[in-house]
């Protein structure tokens, strides 16, 4: 026993392990799990391009930089708003707010909210009815590409809505649930009806076990 040298990648042997590509991760349904909120060539073609074009462009950008080893989360902190970097920060954060998204919905949404989350919204808007309108309001209302969201913001929730590829961590918010309104996200389904695709969702998807996981 303990006489058996363990195997060594060259890379340990260089005393430096290279960081694995960043992986797309699988949807958490099925592609036609989310209709007819979410139709399945919309959910095909969002996860299974655009989703998979981000991850794939990341992985292309990033060897022989010096932010390889990084994971995506800490990507996105070491180059928020660096020009030299705004390529990797685009597709890192891409990447991580689709795989995000994805989470943020379900087929099986629930009636109740779980209390740990209950009890904050309760505190920070007074009821879902309200939250749900300042959401749907921020994702209407963003101009052009970007995410409407639900943070943790100390000890308060509020909504916010970033542009194109942004998102709140650099700003040290927690996201607890958030939603494409990216042309993409729901074109072929509701085409210039941005409103009707919020809404939908909101009534509908949103996974509330998710939101309050993320308080933890
Ligand atoms: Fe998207």
């Amino acid at each position: 026993m303990g006489h058996k040298e363990p195997r060594r990648s060259p890379s340990t042997d260089a005393g430096h392990a290279p960081r694995a590509a960043h992986v797309l991760p699988p949807l958490p349904y099925t592609t036609d799990a989310l209709e007819p909120v979410i139709s399945a060539e919309t959910l095909s073609f969002h996860y299974g391009k655009h989703h998979k074009a981000y991850v794939d462009k990341l992985n292309e950008l990033l060897p022989g930089t010096t932010l390889a080893d990084l994971t995506l989360e800490a990507l996105i902190l070491r180059t928020a708003g660096q020009e030299e970097h705004v390529a990797i920060f685009n597709n890192a954060a891409q990447a991580w707010n689709h795989t995000f998204y994805w989470h943020c919905l379900t087929p099986n949404a629930a009636d109740a909210i779980p209390a740990t989350l209950s009890k904050r919204i309760k505190n920070s808007f007074g009821d879902l009815a309200t939250l749900k309108k300042e959401f749907a309001k921020a994702a209407i209302e963003q101009f052009g590409s970007g995410w409407a969201w639900l943070v943790l913001d100390g000890s308060d929730l509020r909504i916010t809505n970033t542009a194109n590829a942004d998102d709140p961590l650099p700003k040290h918010l927690r996201p607890l649930l958030t939603l494409d309104v990216w042309e993409h996200a729901y074109y072929l389904d509701y085409q210039n009806q941005r409103p009707d695709y919020v809404h939908a969702v909101l009534d509908k998807l949103i996974n509330w076990e998710f939101a309050a996981a993320n308080l933890a």
